[in-house]
């Protein structure tokens, strides 16, 4: 569904991802952790079309994103293609970025109103729903700094799902927030994964939540994959000794 082929970024002299191929399947639900600076941000970064790959293809479903010619250049799809794949995806940032002017409700039906057309009965109803799931259905006429950095995150995933994605990606949604409002978080998207089918693709240093709702832990470093398994496997009997020391530095 998702699928990266032979994907190399550099900042420089600095080698992001080094001639990277994964894919994920729909309904899929992938963690990918490993050391600060392996890459796994700039992965999420370029599902978004953030960050351009320097060399190879990434499709999501038929549409590509971007595609390698067979002369060795890379070309941006076409801007349907984009359109279409972007229209299906959204991400939601360690840092919630909110707009502070407008009350909860509204950050959650501004975009279905303004990208999707939808009306604002509609959007409200469907923003109401989804504040609800996320236990913030009194919260509709907050204005973003009333509420804590935990509701604000919950807030943020609300807005993310109103814009019906078959694709989320979580970048570090919680490390900012102290541990009793990332557990709050956590169980949100918890229920949200286990309820539907959508396709998450999720950066993550919480460990057992990504033990509990991945299907497949992916291992980073150095801008490579090192292990990928599901994660009965990672966390329990890891094959690679890197992945192991890692997961003593943070558990
Ligand atoms: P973290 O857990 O710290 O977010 P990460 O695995 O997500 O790490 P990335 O954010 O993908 O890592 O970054 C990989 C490397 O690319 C880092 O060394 C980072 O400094 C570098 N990098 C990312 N974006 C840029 C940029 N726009 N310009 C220069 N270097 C960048």
């Amino acid at each position: 569904f998702i699928v990266f082929d032979q994907i190399s970024k550099r900042f420089g002299k600095n080698v992001v991802l080094d001639d990277l191929s994964f894919s994920v399947g729909s309904g899929e639900r992938v963690t990918l952790i490993g050391p600060s600076g392996s890459g796994k941000t700039t992965i999420l970064r370029m599902l978004m079309t953030l960050t351009k790959p320097d060399s190879g293809t990434i499709r999501v479903g038929e549409d590509y994103l971007y595609h390698e010619e067979r002369n060795g250049e890379l070309v941006k799809a076409g801007e349907q293609h984009v359109r279409k794949v972007r229209g299906r995806i959204t991400m939601v940032f360690q840092q919630y970025n909110l707009f502070p002017n407008m009350r909860v409700l509204r950050n959650v039906t501004e975009a279905p109103v303004h990208v999707l057309g939808r009306s604002q009965d509609e959007a409200e109803e469907r923003a109401k729903e989804l504040l609800d799931m996320v236990g913030l259905g009194d919260k509709l006429r907050a204005y973003p700094s009333q509420l804590s950095g935990g509701q604000q995150q919950r807030v943020a995933i609300a807005r993310a799902l109103a814009m019906d994605p078959d694709i989320l990606l979580l970048d570090e949604v919680t490390s900012a927030l102290d541990p009793e409002l990332a557990a709050e978080v956590l169980d949100v998207l918890r229920d949200i994964a286990k309820s539907s089918d959508i396709t998450m693709l999720c950066v993550t240093h919480a460990m057992k939540f990504a033990r509990d709702v991945s299907h497949r832990v992916l291992m980073f470093d150095q801008g490579k994959i090192i292990e990928a398994a599901p994660p009965a496997e990672i966390f329990d009997d890891p094959k690679q000794e890197r992945t192991r020391t890692f997961l003593e530095s943070v558990l």
